[in-house]
């Protein structure tokens, strides 16, 4: 008998459940609020530069199921490889460091030759544990979450000054958030899986991942849920369409695939028995670090090409890092230009008070803040782009990966969750929780 599934939310994790659920034989619907399917993973395009494609996420190869989809769907030929290496700012001095290479990290002169060698030994002692160490799955990590945090970690592992030019720069760097609050699984299993990496885009932007999985869904985009409510034995979902009008659909389950606060909120006025007082508690209380993406064009040569840039350091600083793209910029008269296309992030104090405040005065307060991170940064950069996204990256606080272990595995129909937030923010993370939500509802295999 087919069942009748509704996925809210059309990011990664979302579409990931649509996939596993329609290859089990449900009829799925995908609401999704936005105008397309990809969630955080969706970039903007402009068509004045070549790609067209702006943000533009990570994947890293030791994704493996992303890497699956790629080759399902036949994409291997979209990758373009990026640079590995992350160029960390002390006080305006900028030095590259690769997590390739052991002699980089010897010459590397933000830190002690101390800090150096027992950050390189500390570094060996994870990679041994990799299997456990898997920065997308808690069932694996929950064992290894003792409350201890990222910074007491590194704190332990080389001083707090090493810590705050060779890792805290690699965790915050990526995603904002503070060392002090985030588990030190998290840290531990970057330094078991970052070096020998090979960083990819995919060249017209990630949302081609989403957009393939939802293939036979039934896909409602504009269409915001507004609440999930018990009806007659089943789920029904209640929305509001993009012509602003009012609907409700009875389903027999819903994969709730939002950030944890909506989902919270929608499914607020379900039963204890439907989701039970553990996952309830544990959407209320997931935070997350705003990310406001701001972009410049600038001439090529002003800075290195695919390169990381991020301040060390214990503060909050100003800026907290750069990410330059090649494009080609297609002028009125179709005349084309050689450009470096550079995202900037502020950091968090920043990042909170300009969020929702109108791109030009978040460009008139975030240029002069340029050269904090790039002293050569040149004079007139173009303003491109600015992107904001409130729910930017779900914090891996210290128990995280406890409570949500303990969500996967008590998760049954016929309200089931997933988001990056039961793992850590990355598009990898959020693709296992999809298909671990779909196998709780339609009992396959789960990973
Ligand atoms: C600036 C930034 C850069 C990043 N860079 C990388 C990177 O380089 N590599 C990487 O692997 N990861 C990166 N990430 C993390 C990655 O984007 C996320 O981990 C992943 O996309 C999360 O997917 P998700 O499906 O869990 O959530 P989301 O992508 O947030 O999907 C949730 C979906 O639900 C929809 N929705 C919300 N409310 C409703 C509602 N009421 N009704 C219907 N639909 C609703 C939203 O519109 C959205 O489409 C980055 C994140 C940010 C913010």
């Amino acid at each position: 008998m087919s069942r009748r599934t509704a996925v809210i939310g059309g990011g990664m994790a979302g579409t990931a459940a649509a996939k596993r659920l329609v290859a089990a034989g449900h009829e799925v619907v995908v609401f999704e609020a936005a105008d397309g399917l990809g969630g955080r993973a969706r970039s903007w395009h402009r068509p004045e530069i070549e790609p067209d494609v702006g943000i533009n996420l990570m994947y890293v190869s030791f994704y493996p199921r992303m890497s699956a989809l790629i080759r399902e769907y036949g994409l291997e030929g979209d990758l373009v490889k990026i640079s590995s290496n992350v160029h960390i700012s002390k006080r305006g001095r900028v030095v590259g460091l690769s997590s390739d290479s052991p002699l980089d990290l010897l010459r590397y002169p933000h830190a002690s030759f101390r800090d150096r060698v027992a950050f390189l030994f500390a570094t060996l002692r994870e990679v041994r544990r990799r299997e456990e160490l898997d920065l997308f799955d808690p069932l694996k990590t929950e064992h290894l979450d003792d409350g201890a945090t990222a910074a007491e970690y590194g704190a332990r592992i080389t001083s707090a000054a090493g810590f705050d030019y060779l890792l805290r720069p690699q965790i915050e760097g990526f995603w904002n958030f503070a060392s002090e609050g985030v588990s030190a699984v998290h840290a531990r299993a970057l330094l078991a899986w970052l070096g020998g990496s090979d960083f990819f885009v995919l060249r017209n932007g990630m949302e081609v991942l989403s957009e393939r999985n939802a293939e036979g869904a039934k896909v409602r985009l504009g269409h915001e849920v507004t609440g999930l409510r018990e009806a007659g034995g089943g789920i029904s979902v209640g929305f509001r369409g993009g012509d602003g009008n009012e609907g409700a659909e009875e389903f027999d389950s819903a994969v709730v695939a939002t950030p944890a606060p909506i989902a919270a909120r929608i499914t607020g006025g379900l039963d204890e028995a439907v989701v039970p007082a553990a996952a309830r508690a544990f959407l209320e209380t997931q935070e997350y670090e705003p990310a406001l993406s701001m972009s410049y064009l600038v001439d090529p040569g002003a800075l290195p090409k695919s390169a990381h840039i991020v301040a060390g350091g214990a503060d909050d600083p100003p800026l907290r890092n750069m990410i330059t793209y090649e494009r080609t910029l297609i002028g009125e008269d179709g005349g084309r230009s050689e450009k470096l296309l550079v995202f900037c992030y502020p950091g968090r104090a920043n990042t909170r008070r300009l969020l929702g405040q109108g791109s030009e005065r978040q460009f008139a307060e975030v240029t002069p803040l340029l050269k904090t991170l790039w002293p050569d940064f040149p004079e007139d950069p173009r303003p491109f782009q600015a992107a904001e996204r409130p729910y930017g990256f779900p914090i891996p606080a210290p128990g995280r990966y406890r409570a949500s272990a303990r969500v996967i595995r008590e998760q049954r129909g016929p309200v089931v969750f997933c988001g990056d937030y039961f793992n850590s923010p990355t598009t990898e993370a959020a693709l296992l929780s999809g298909y671990r939500a779909a196998d709780a509802l339609a009992g396959g295999p789960t990973t």
